[in-house]
């Protein structure tokens, strides 16, 4: 059994197929960087513009909306959800400036009249007026 290595494209290196992350898209099923150029693309600012650059791009926005979606975010919000750092990112915002901002402006909003409305025919609204939270 021959030992499967594969050339980096970025450094050169011819590395054991280990280095190298899987890729279903791909011809050889690996990335065509090995794991170590990829930490360190990671890690570079150039990186940071091009994710910046690819959620301003069209392709971007459905990705991220379709992502948004997902059951796979859902569960990394849920478990953000647990954690002190979003405990703390909450609390710190109920007591913003902007958040009373855009609050006082969401409450003036069409949009927020809709949803009310909408809520005031659930069940839930139901009972929540009953208790006078409306
Ligand atoms: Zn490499």
């Amino acid at each position: 059994m021959t030992k499967q290595t594969k050339v980096c494209t970025k450094c050169g290196e011819e590395k054991p197929l280990s280095e190298f992350h899987r890729n279903a898209r791909s011809k050889d099923g690996y990335q065509d960087w090995c794991k170590t150029c990829f930490r360190e693309y990671n890690k570079s600012e150039k990186r940071k513009e091009t994710i910046a650059e690819y959620r301003k791009s069209e392709k971007g926005k459905k990705s991220l909306a379709k992502y948004a979606k997902s059951e796979k975010r859902k569960k990394s919000l849920a478990k953000y959800k647990k954690t002190e750092k979003y405990k703390k990112t909450v609390a710190k915002y109920a007591k913003s400036e902007n958040r009373r901002k855009s609050l006082a402006k969401y409450s003036k909003s069409e949009k927020f009249k809709k949803t009310l409305a909408k809520y005031k025919k659930t069940e839930k609204g139901k009972k929540a007026r009953g208790q006078g939270d409306l």
